[in-house]
């Protein structure tokens, strides 16, 4: 987990970068709140930045693209698509799923059947071998959007299981879904864990679970090595 230390030299030098004739301090903090507001504010010479703690897990990137938004939205330069993008899918796929929210309505776009592969199939032939068929099928679909980082989500509020849609690809080794699928199914079994107040998606059961899928390695190394060129 970042610490707010680390935040502020992560966002120093990110500032540092991408306005450098500005030369100012940057001090950043991770806030406790329920939703996703950030603030930034200049005083004197420190620029002060508040981050909200719900996306304390997400990668650095995604914490540099949220800086790039709020520096160019303190000064009223000209937002950055590419910044606001990136950091709107992994809102999206990442953090709206599991937060408490309200019951959201699963988009009819989505859709099991795909052009080289169909969830539904992937699903029960999974379901029969590792779950003794045991688990009820949730809600299908193949991503709305691709995304290369987040490669699938379960969303319980919603009882929705997604799998990144860069996957429907001729390219894509069929033992490769069928992880994918096994993966999003443990966190119906598993649920997220609550510590303290701080989630815990993959918990050691979770992971000791899912290292029993075989050749485990070698697909992961698939997955980091090939998903870029599907
Ligand atoms: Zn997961």
């Amino acid at each position: 987990m970042m610490t707010n230390t680390e935040l502020t030299r992560i966002y120093q030098t990110h500032f540092d970068s991408i306005l450098p004739h500005k030369r100012l301090r940057v001090e950043a903090i991770f806030y406790t709140s329920k939703t996703l507001r950030h603030t930034i504010e200049l005083k004197k010479h420190t620029v002060y930045i508040r981050i909200s703690v719900i996306i304390q897990d997400a990668p650095i990137d995604v914490l540099q693209a949220l800086a790039t938004i709020l520096f160019l939205k303190l000064f009223r330069y000209k937002p950055d698509k590419t910044a606001r993008q990136y950091y709107q899918t992994y809102v999206d796929e990442h953090v709206v799923p599991h937060l408490p929210a309200v019951k959201r309505r699963v988009s009819a776009h989505y859709k099991a059947a795909g052009r080289y592969f169909d969830l539904t199939e992937i699903f029960e032939r999974i379901n029969t071998k590792w779950f003794e068929g045991k688990i009820k099928q949730p809600r299908l679909g193949w991503s709305l959007t691709p995304s290369y980082i987040r490669l699938g989500f379960y969303d319980a509020e919603r009882n929705l299981l997604v799998i990144s849609r860069i996957f429907d690809s001729k390219k894509t080794k069929p033992e490769v879904l069928d992880f994918l699928m096994y993966h999003e199914m443990l966190h119906i079994v598993f649920p997220t864990e609550r510590i303290n107040g701080r989630r815990r998606i993959h918990p050691p059961v979770f992971k000791e679970a899912e290292r029993r899928f075989p050749e485990y390695e070698k697909i992961q190394q698939w997955i980091h090595r090939k998903r870029h060129r599907l």
